[in-house]
């Protein structure tokens, strides 16, 4: 069984004992959570259920608010669509998808097809969902009970998908729920095999959700394991925890923004210290006034900054020195040092003297 999980939730998918290969896909990214259940069979069925939540995670609004959620999984439909037309994958192919954000006690859901989400609410099992499916449309008719729906040949017949029309339509909704609850989603590899009542029952006994995720799995596979279940257990905390808590490897986006932003401001910060600490290490002489002055820095500006500093006025008279100092001091003599810049200055003060003197060249 693949797993991941931290303290507050838990997602497991298992092939079954039937399946050649897992169609499902879940994702676990706090606190965006979901189940897909792919359809279309081998290179298909996977294909479509793993494009749906890679799509989901990129389309996913940032707050629970589930007609955002609903948009983003009307993306992740087109997303299928075009991928089938595309070649990858098959035409025909789909997906279930049931997703979840969570924002303190606050449950937004998207819904398509017949995987679920239940909620344990004081104890209670809530169904949040309504399958898509041919059978749950006889049962909410009154032509066929919920025990019938569980064998019935047509039970795999869904009426709703991700991946056919593309003017689909997800079921949108929000909960509140109450600290202590516990959220579930699961495809109908868990659903079809165990009734809810033990649903409900493994749900509450379970410590934690990894524990959860790993019965509520193992009772699928000892009633028969005959499709791929997938599971998503999540706890219900205060307002806070969620978003407080650390993320799963798959982060929503404001977090990889705030952190790209943070990074681009040290490689600026960074690059302007640099600047700086040069333009620290240099020094260079200059006329002004008619005099020599010394500078630490380098001369002229740096993206509109100016990047000297006055170090001192010399009383050394320009029009001492010879003709090419004299004109190099118009634009700056560079040096490499503070230190080396007051050597030069003190050698042109000497030159000045010299050439002030009486009977000098
Ligand atoms: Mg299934």
């Amino acid at each position: 069984m693949s797993a991941r999980r931290d303290t507050w939730y838990a997602g497991g998918t298992e092939t079954g004992l039937v399946r050649a290969g897992n169609e499902d896909a879940y994702l676990v990214a706090p606190p965006l959570y979901a189940v897909a259940d792919g359809l279309g069979g081998h290179l298909a069925g996977e294909v479509a259920s793993t494009i749906a939540i890679d799509t989901l995670l990129d389309a996913a609004p940032r707050a629970a608010d589930c007609k955002a959620l609903g948009r983003a999984a009307r993306v992740a439909n087109a997303a299928v669509i075009e991928a089938a037309e595309s070649g990858r994958g098959r035409s025909g192919m789909g997906t279930t998808l049931t997703a979840a954000m969570i924002d303190g006690t606050r449950i937004a859901l998207a819904h398509v097809g017949d995987s679920r989400a239940y909620l344990l609410h004081f104890g209670q099992l809530e169904r949040l969902t309504q399958d898509h499916s041919m059978v749950a449309d006889m049962v909410r008719q009154g032509t066929l009970t919920e025990a019938e729906s569980r064998v019935h040949p047509n039970r795999s017949v869904i009426t709703r998908a991700l991946g056919s029309d593309p003017n689909m339509v997800a079921d949108a909704f929000e909960v509140d729920a109450a600290p202590g609850d516990r959220l579930l989603l699961a495809t109908d590899g868990l659903t079809g095999m165990v009734e809810d009542a033990r649903i409900a029952e493994l749900l509450g006994a379970a410590p934690s959700p990894a524990d959860a995720v790993a019965s509520l799995i193992e009772e699928a596979m000892e009633a028969g394991g005959s499709d791929n279940i997938t599971v998503v257990v999540v706890d219900i905390a205060s307002a806070s925890q969620p978003a407080s808590q650390p993320r799963d490897s798959a982060a929503p986006r404001w977090w990889l923004r705030l952190l790209w932003l943070l990074a681009a401001l040290a490689i600026i910060g960074g690059a302007a210290y640099a600047a700086y600490a040069y333009a620290r290490s240099q020094a260079y002489l200059i006329s002004e006034n008619g005099v020599v002055v010394v500078y630490e820095g380098v001369p002229g500006s740096v993206g509109g900054v100016s990047l000297s500093w006055r170090s001192r006025v010399t009383t050394v008279p320009v029009d001492a020195l010879d003709p090419i100092t004299s004109a190099r001091l118009g634009s700056g003599v560079r040096v490499d040092s503070l230190a080396e810049a007051e050597a030069l200055a003190r050698a042109y003060a000497e030159r000045a003297a010299a050439s002030a003197a009486p009977g000098s060249p």
